[in-house]
């Protein structure tokens, strides 16, 4: 956990210790009078290309706040990319205020000015609160953003992508704990039917499986009963179910102390992020219980995938698909890594994403 806790008191110098200690390249904060923007861009890491990340906004309680999910955020794109082999680094952005008041052109084309101060070493794309339209603002000032509408010719919505490496990745790990990837019969929980758990839900049907589903938006729950043949659970209860898999797609730090007591599943594969509260506390509380978990940054990389290859160039439906669709080895091979070292499934998997930075590097 970053302990800036107050920037008005931090010194420079606990802010400094902070990126150091989780190697942080490159902080730039944006300010705008006249537009009211506030913006922090973090770059974490570009050993292995310009660093990719979306721009995320939301009303945060203060400045500290912002810059500890901005490190954080950053941080876990560097990983993102490296695990999924692409040629980009870690960055994201955020931006601090209420994204209905304070959105509009001119706001956002400030803001694509100051991405295009950085010469391309840091990319945007959306995220929380940010839409394929308004990264079509910030392109009139910048060529250094993705994730545009498919109309402009952009790779667009990213979501069903993600749903993509998130089956593979689960299939993957029906193969590891089951000894064969087929999804026939299991009794599967997805938690979260928004964008990435709806999609995912139109590949798990055509496996005959019985799904559960749980969303705090009741609406979207009934439309994924409806639609998919689904069981709809209420919000905790879906922790205490008896499945053999369980799917966030919502929330972060899932996979807790209260959880990991509850949870009767023998897989774990969703495209949340952060879903282990503590890495190293439950990724080793996931192998003492044989819970095979599926490293969220690497499945859910699909998204990543889709607006990367946007950005360096040539993308194609067929292209990203295909390269999503390595996230299926790539899951069995770190998790028949972590069986062999005895270490987690997520410490295997930054191992190999550290690995190859190393490597990168070295070559340069
Ligand atoms: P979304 O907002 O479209 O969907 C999230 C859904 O979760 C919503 O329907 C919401 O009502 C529901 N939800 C919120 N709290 C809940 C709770 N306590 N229990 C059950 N449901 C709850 O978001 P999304 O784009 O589908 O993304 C889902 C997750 O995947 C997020 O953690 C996101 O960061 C991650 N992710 C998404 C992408 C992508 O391409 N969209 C890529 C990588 C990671």
């Amino acid at each position: 956990m970053i302990k800036v806790n107050n920037l008005e008191k931090a010194s420079e110098f606990e802010v400094f210790d902070e990126l150091v200690k989780n190697e942080h390249e490159q902080v730039v904060f944006c300010n705008d009078n006249e537009t009211g923007l506030k913006a922090i861009i973090g770059i974490h890491n570009t050993v292995l290309g310009p660093a990719l990340g979306g721009t995320r906004m939301w009303n945060y309680k203060s400045d500290a706040e912002a810059l500890t999910d901005v490190l954080r955020l950053a941080r876990g794109m560097t990983y993102k990319a490296a695990i999924s082999g692409l040629n980009l680094g870690g960055g994201k952005a955020v931006i601090i205020g209420d994204a209905d008041k304070l959105k509009n052109e001119k706001f956002l084309r400030r803001f694509g000015r100051f991405i295009e101060s950085l010469n391309g070493k840091y990319v945007t794309a959306e995220d929380v609160n940010m839409s394929p339209e308004d990264m079509e603002f910030i392109s009139r000032e910048t060529k250094h953003v993705t994730g545009l509408s498919e109309s402009i010719g952009g790779g667009g919505d990213p979501s069903p992508v993600t749903a993509y490496g998130v089956y593979v990745g689960m299939k993957a790990s029906a193969k590891k704990a089951y000894g064969s990837d087929s999804l026939k019969g299991k009794r599967i929980a997805v938690q979260g039917v928004g964008h990435v758990g709806m999609y995912l839900l139109e590949y798990l049907v055509k496996e005959d499986v019985e799904l559960f589903v749980s969303d705090f938006n009741l609406d979207r729950a009934y439309d994924a009963a409806s639609k998919f043949g689904a069981k709809t659970v209420g919000l905790d209860e879906i922790y205490d179910l008896d499945v053999d898999i369980y799917s966030p797609n919502a929330l972060g730090a899932t996979i807790n102390d209260d959880t990991m007591k509850r949870l009767k599943c023998q897989i774990i594969a969703g495209g949340a992020n952060n879903q282990l509260d503590d890495e190293k506390i439950h990724g080793k509380m996931l192998i003492d219980r044989g819970i095979v978990y599926a490293p969220d940054f690497l499945i859910n990389a699909g998204g990543l995938i889709n607006v990367g290859i946007d950005y360096l160039g040539g993308w194609n439906k067929e292209k990203v698909y295909k390269k999503t669709e390595r996230i299926y080895q790539t899951t069995l091979d770190i998790l028949n890594l972590s069986e062999n070292k005895g270490i987690s499934t997520q410490d295997a998997a930054m191992s190999l994403a550290t690995k190859r930075i190393a490597d990168f590097a070295e070559i340069k």
